[in-house]
């Protein structure tokens, strides 16, 4: 690997593992070891049913393990109570989801500016902050467009913007061209491709070969088994 290795861990799991309890438990996370360095562009790949949402879920603070360690940026996040989890999760990663999620009757500005008030970031600087992720991804001259007025790959990048604003250590990114024709879909990669050049750590869940082509590393998962494809 490269620069990467030597920069800080931001993800570790050790051990980690994740069984939805029940009369007939699912083993959606069997127990696996990984590590991933600032600024790393890695995509998950693999088939439906595999893991990659509970995979997303754990790294993303919205679900425990069951076994084993995640530390995130050096935290012990199972250790921490819900409302400490919370917090970190407000502020260290950012979501990216394959349906934007955006408020439809709020401007671009407004939905990604509203990031930062859980913050307590008083309103000028969320007001800067915002129109400076927006301009980040190519959106500077659409701050005060409606999602409805925006094409499918415009929303996307406002959902990006928003996800950017909080500054986090992780972007998150599920299936994020899924709902995109190919060729809007190839202009978000770009975006998170320059992302990356600016020292953002990625990651891509995917079930598309070819977005998985994106990152400079692919982590494959298949029955809940994590696995790095030899000499990716
Ligand atoms: P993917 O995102 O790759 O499609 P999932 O992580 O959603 O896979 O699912 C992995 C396995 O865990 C599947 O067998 C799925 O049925 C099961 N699963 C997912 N969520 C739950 C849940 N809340 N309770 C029980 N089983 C679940």
């Amino acid at each position: 690997m490269s620069a990467a290795a030597v920069a800080p861990p931001v993800i570790e799991l050790r051990g980690a593992a994740l069984t939805y309890p029940g009369p007939s438990p699912v083993r959606a996370l069997l127990p696996c070891d990984l590590t991933i360095h600032a600024g790393e562009f890695v995509t998950v790949v693999g088939p439906s049913g595999a893991g990659k949402s509970s995979f997303l879920n754990v790294l993303g603070l919205l679900d425990s393990l069951t076994e084993g360690r995640y530390l995130l940026d050096g935290i012990d996040v199972d250790a921490l109570r819900d409302a400490e989890r919370t917090a970190l999760r407000g502020q260290r990663i950012g979501f990216v989801f394959q349906s934007f999620h955006l408020l439809p009757h709020r401007t671009a500005w407004d939905n990604v500016a509203l990031a930062l008030t859980y913050r307590g970031t008083p309103r000028r600087e969320r007001r800067a902050r915002a129109r400076e992720a927006l301009e980040q991804v190519g959106l500077g001259h659409r701050i005060r467009a409606l999602p409805t007025t925006l094409s499918g790959g415009e929303r996307q990048r406002v959902a990006i913007a928003r996800a950017l604003v909080g500054r986090p250590s992780l972007l998150l990114c599920d299936e994020p061209t899924g709902n995109l024709d190919t060729a809007t879909a190839e202009s978000v990669l770009q975006l998170l491709d320059r992302l990356h050049r600016t020292g953002m750590t990625i990651m891509v869940i995917t079930h598309d070969p070819a977005v998985a082509a994106h990152g400079g590393r692919t982590v494959a998962i298949r029955d809940g088994l994590l696995s790095e494809p030899v000499g990716a």
